[in-house]
């Protein structure tokens, strides 16, 4: 059984900050900054992309009203929402799970950068991928 199904059945303690019959939030064990907080389904999925879209509807929703909550409380100057999917994207718990990351200026210890990479053939890139 995964880490997270552990902390869902109540083998592992955690911080709740929220709790439904789908859904739990509790503290990230690490901290990136103050307050970050990971949102997961009851039932265990892979990642975002194998969630059962009714689940993934609501924990989105779910995780709308916690982060506009961790940014009150915390008095956060913004927000990161993200969810690692795959290892090759840095998961590294292999159940589902959306971080909200509250962010406090410029130089907290959470880094997202975006770098230039090769240019790409746009055209070609979406009509490939486009759906019709
Ligand atoms: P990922 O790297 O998969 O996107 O995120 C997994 C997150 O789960 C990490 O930020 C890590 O700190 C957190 N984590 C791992 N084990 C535990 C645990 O036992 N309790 C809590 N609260 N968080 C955990
Ligand atoms: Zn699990």
């Amino acid at each position: 059984m995964c880490i997270f199904c552990k902390i869902i059945k109540g083998e592992i303690p955690n911080h709740t900050l929220y709790e439904d019959d789908q859904v739990i939030a509790f503290l990230d064990i690490s901290q990136v900054t103050k307050g970050h907080t990971l949102v997961v389904p009851k039932t265990h999925y892979d990642n975002f992309l194998t969630c059962d879209d009714e689940t993934l509807a609501h924990l989105m929703k779910v995780t709308k009203k916690l982060a506009n909550r961790i940014v009150d409380k915390t008095q956060a100057k913004g927000v990161n929402i993200l969810s690692n999917t795959g290892e090759h994207a840095g998961q590294t718990v292999m159940h589902f799970h959306v971080h909200i990351i509250p962010r406090y200026d410029e130089n907290d210890a959470c880094i997202i950068q975006f770098n230039q990479s090769e240019t790409q053939d746009l055209q070609t890139l979406a009509s490939n991928i486009k759906i019709k």
